[in-house]
């Protein structure tokens, strides 16, 4: 790994205050600056290029920690949970047809009239759909 991400990575975990393990380290790098929202399943089959006796149950931790710090966000759509890389404030449309998951960036006029007085600690909007891929094939 080029070690000025290394680094980057290192200090990601760093920040989190979590330990810097080389699996660890490999999950941000596999999934820096990606579009991808992938399960854990995913992410155990990819790290398990790199590391072939990798349990599904580390792999599990990992995201789950992840998660839990900040460095990633969970999405509660469909069966399983995806994961999210990019912590950013976004949207994201999921196509019903082939199951896709598409960002949707948010301009800063947005407006919700929330109740008074509450405070929000997390927004998840989902838009659900079918994606340009799906519409274009149909026309065929
Ligand atoms: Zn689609
Ligand atoms: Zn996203």
């Amino acid at each position: 790994m080029n070690k000025k991400l290394l680094n980057k990575y290192a200090e990601r975990l760093k920040a989190a205050e979590l330990k810097i393990t080389p699996q660890r380290l490999e999950v941000l790098r596999l999934y820096d600056n990606s579009m991808l929202h992938p399960t854990a399943d995913e992410v155990w089959r990819r790290l398990r290029r790199k590391f072939p006796s990798i349990s599904k149950a580390t792999v599990y931790n990992i995201l789950e920690i992840f998660a839990e710090r900040g460095i990633i966000s969970t999405m509660d759509i469909g069966k399983e949970a995806h994961f999210d890389f990019d912590t950013s404030f976004h949207a994201h449309f999921i196509c019903n047809r082939c199951g896709k998951i598409y960002d949707v960036k948010i301009d800063e006029n947005l407006h919700f009239c929330l109740p008074e007085e509450h405070r929000v600690e997390n927004i998840k909007i989902y838009f659900y759909g079918i994606c340009k891929n799906c519409l274009d094939r149909e026309k065929k």
